[in-house]
């Protein structure tokens, strides 16, 4: 019956069995009350499989320390930190803190919720240390058991969870934390922050609806995760698919906005129609794949159309966008906005100028060797965060026609003097060229914006003659892209060279248009590195109509900004396309070399004495 060897002693109630996760134990266990939920009696994760991993990464026996969850409304994932929280209390007790948005919230989840739960479950509730009233179980917002206790708090008062100290943080529905109250701090990062003195053995677990791009919390986590998709095989050719919006195939009556027959998926793979009903033996045999591989924090992305069946169809989901959008044809957005935010899981992008650049990762191309021909100069971008460097090589030819070379990310704080010499090191790497003959980086920007401006003065103002130079940009509309005359009114009393990001900005967004190799075109290598995050973070940009600016619509964006300080620091360097247009090399350091190469190299040796 069980996998676990002491299954049978726990059977007979003689102790808690220490191997059983969270799904597990809710399988076994967990009792849904009467009309809290719309199924009452004994929890199930095969009604909706993508529930077990989301479990199991938030079990003590996993060493995953932050799951993170953007997700629809109506998907079955409101029972999950209730899992996790009452598994908490009754396997491996822990203290643990949740925190809802508002103190209404709080409130309603522990009163409507929490508590029928518990009250569902009497064997646990008789653990809990009684509350006021008989029909109590806990107080309303800290329930004590042996072992720990759970605090439920709310995000708009941290100095009510500010000094505790968790093994276990549920942060619920984060879109709804408003930022720094009063100055109190971020929720988010006052809530995380909880689990410090735990290290390794911290849980963390964090999700949301989305709201609006740029400003949606759940957005940034799942960008930092390994941003799981739950695949399943087509009942038809068998191929892993995802259910995703614009698949869905239906008829409907252009005048009334009915749906006509049923809604179907459109397999991506083999073009064949796929059934509602065929889902839940598609979920059954699914699994979560990430698209963001190898980052140590879990996401999951769970849209609507993964509801289980009985909860929400898809019929209903796109009668729903249809009304959206015949509201949204006269001009009202609000429905389209919760649709899209609840529905779909995605977040709402305000009408701007976007780039079209979905295709962007095809046009990857092998060029055979480090630096392809046609490169004449390599300069370098550096983005600068406050634990790591991002770092973005590119090669220039005539007519200002761009090769991506290599993106590197350099780990650890700009404070710490490793974290600078590994930049260090890597900026004076050499570059095999198609040729045989190698390649130094010419010229490099270094953005000193930030909270590590000291750090990146005193890394820059020594190798100034390496042409390394110091960056910050400048974000007004009308700005140049860069300004030759240096300023040195900062601490480091380093030449600081003011870029327009904007002007940056719009020069590369109508780049990344041309779709034919040649003037201004843009290569990338067919490199991991240039994964489909590098490309998000480099179209994650939107040009506000109104004010005139580039606008971030996700929160990385490294990559952008790592290409404009690369180009910024070329010009800065003194090369333009009048002088690509000559089409000599700058910067060879070895093999075959023309005349005018080896007079730079001496400047380069030079600067590194
Ligand atoms: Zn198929």
């Amino acid at each position: 019956m069980s996998r676990n060897p002491v299954f049978s002693s726990f059977a007979l109630g003689l102790a808690p069995d220490p191997y059983l996760t969270i799904d597990d134990w809710a399988d076994k266990f967990r009792q849904l009350p009467k009309g809290a939920s719309a199924e009452a009696g004994q929890y199930s994760c095969d009604r909706m499989p993508y529930v077990r991993e989301i479990m199991q990464e938030l079990s003590p026996q996993s060493p995953t320390q932050q799951v993170k969850v953007i997700k629809a409304t109506q998907v079955g994932c409101t029972e999950i930190a209730n899992n996790m929280a009452m598994y908490y209390m009754d396997i491996v007790p822990a203290s643990q803190l949740m925190i809802l948005p508002t103190e209404g919230l709080a409130k309603d989840h522990s009163n409507r919720k929490l508590t029928p739960s518990l009250r569902a479950m009497p064997e646990l509730a008789k653990k809990i240390n009684s509350g006021k009233s008989k029909d109590d179980i806990g107080g309303m917002f800290e329930k004590v058991y042996p072992g720990g206790m759970l605090k439920i708090a709310w995000a708009g008062s941290p100095s009510n969870f500010r000094s505790l100290s968790c093994r276990v943080v549920i942060l619920d529905d984060v879109d709804g934390f408003k930022g720094d109250i009063d100055g109190e701090g971020d929720p988010l990062d006052l809530g995380k922050k909880r689990t410090d003195s735990f290290g390794i053995l911290r849980k963390i677990y964090i999700n949301s609806t989305p709201t609006e791009e740029g400003n949606s919390n759940i957005e940034a986590e799942f960008e930092a995760s390994d941003q799981r998709h739950y695949y399943m095989p087509c009942p038809h050719c068998e191929a892993m698919i995802t259910f995703e919006k614009d698949g869905f195939v239906f008829d409907y009556d252009k005048k009334t906005y009915e749906i006509i027959g049923d809604v179907q998926y459109s397999c991506p793979e083999c073009g064949s129609l796929i059934d509602e009903f065929h889902k839940s033996k598609m979920m059954a045999k699914g699994k979560w794949i990430p698209h963001n591989e190898g980052h140590i924090h879990r996401g999951y992305r769970i849209p609507s159309y993964y509801s289980p069946l009985g909860f929400l169809t898809w019929n209903e989901i796109f009668r729903e966008f249809l009304e959206a959008k015949s509201l949204m044809n006269k001009g009202d957005v609000r429905k389209m906005k919760t649709w899209v935010n609840t529905r779909d899981a995605k977040v709402w992008e305000e009408e701007a100028t976007t780039v079209n650049v979905d295709n962007l990762p095809e046009r990857k191309e092998d060029y055979g060797c480090e630096v392809p021909e046609g490169v004449l100069v390599l300069s370098a971008g550096v983005d600068t965060q406050d634990d790591r460097f991002e770092v973005e090589v590119v090669g220039y030819g005539k007519d200002m026609e761009t090769w991506s070379i290599d993106y590197n990310i350099i780990q650890g704080d700009p404070n710490n003097p490793e974290t600078r010499d590994a930049l260090a090191a890597y900026l004076s790497r050499t570059f095999k060229c198609y040729d045989g003959s190698t390649m130094k980086i010419y010229a490099k920007g270094v953005d000193t914006g930030g909270h590590r401006s000291k750090a990146v003065y005193a890394f820059c103002k020594p190798r100034f003659v390496q042409r390394v130079f110091a960056l910050k940009g400048a974000n007004s509309a009308d700005a140049p892209f860069i300004n030759k005359r240096a300023g040195k009114n900062n601490k480091g009393k380093v030449n600081l060279f003011m870029v327009g990001v904007n002007a940056g900005k719009d020069e590369i967004y109508a780049n990344l248009e041309i779709t034919e190799p040649g003037p201004n075109y843009m290569h990338f290598p067919n490199k991991d590195i240039y994964s489909d995050e590098y490309f998000k973070q480099l179209t994650a940009e939107k040009r506000d109509k109104k004010k005139g600016i580039w606008v971030k619509k996700r929160h990385r964006n490294e990559a952008i900004d790592c290409r404009n300080y690369a180009n910024a620091a070329l010009a800065l360097a003194g090369i333009d396309d009048h002088i690509l247009n000559r089409g000599k090399r700058f910067g060879v350091v070895a093999g075959v070399q023309s005349a005018s190469t080896t007079k730079r190299r001496r400047v380069i040796s030079r600067g590194r004495r």
